[in-house]
């Protein structure tokens, strides 16, 4: 499921493919995707235009082809970019395809059908009706203390939590804690200031560090977590068997051994 890295990694992608190209023709292959807007108006509206730049905030992507008219793109569970040259076969996938002046496309595919594309005029105005939190690579140490430390219940609910801190989803969540030596079900408001710092360091470092690898999960470093990450696996540093269990309604994994309970 693409979380913060993965669609910085699509803001990237796009930004050195797709911007400034005249958009002639869209074409929408599957609408269920489409909200709040029809594929008629959607064609309308964009046809003609050019995306002139693209913000992230947390998992929402918001690609800018006017002063009042933005593509708010969400990627669900399994959606992606693909940016395709003259005859290259769009995937099977791809539900809507922009094309452009120079016969290039960027087609958004997503197998499940969980992603979203909007038009929107305001990202300001969308992230405050969402009730988005700051996002987590923006956000100060000193908002982040405010907001972790200051909120009831697991820490690993809370990194979760969308409306407190935009953009961390359950795997980079698992890989932040591990990093800071913390157990998920540690309760918020026990971290000290110290523990606080350490988990705002490892945020910044797991979500920069897996946009530096293009979120290859290939290329993430052997130390991790991630690549361990499931039934059987052991812990990277100990060397003990991982240990799993439901916190925040999502499935954590972790080392009872290097991440204790504060
Ligand atoms: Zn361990």
């Amino acid at each position: 499921m693409p979380e913060l890295p993965e669609v910085e990694t699509f803001k990237r992608y796009l930004d050195s493919t797709s911007l400034h190209r005249r958009i002639t023709r869209l074409e929408v292959r599957d609408a269920y995707i489409l909200k709040r807007v029809s594929a008629r108006e959607l064609k309308h509206r964009l046809k003609g235009r050019r995306f002139e730049n693209s913000h992230r905030h947390g998992k929402h992507l918001f690609v800018r082809a006017d002063d009042e008219l933005w593509l708010r793109l969400h990627f669900g569970m399994t959606g992606s970019l693909e940016y395709l040259k003259h005859d290259e076969v769009a995937p099977k996938a791809a539900r809507v395809i922009f094309h452009f002046a120079d016969n290039c496309r960027l087609a958004f595919d997503d197998q499940r059908k969980f992603g979203e594309i909007e038009l929107i005029e305001n990202v300001d105005a969308f992230l405050q009706t969402r009730r988005l939190g700051p996002d987590a690579l923006e956000i100060s140490l000193s908002r982040f203390k405010a907001i972790v430390g200051k909120h009831r219940g697991a820490v690993k609910a809370i990194l979760l939590n969308q409306q407190l801190i935009a953009g961390i989803g359950n795997l980079y969540a698992d890989e932040i804690l591990f990093r800071a030596r913390m157990h998920p079900a540690t309760l918020a408001t026990r971290l000290s200031d110290k523990d606080l710092r350490r988990l705002f360091r490892a945020t910044r470092y797991v979500l920069d560090k897996a946009i530096t690898l293009k979120t290859d999960f290939n290329r993430l470093p052997k130390s991790w977590l991630l690549p361990h990450r499931g039934n059987g696996g052991r812990c990277p540093r100990c060397g003990r068997a991982l240990k799993s269990a439901i916190i925040g309604g999502r499935r954590a994994w972790f080392c009872t051994h290097c991440q204790k309970r504060i």
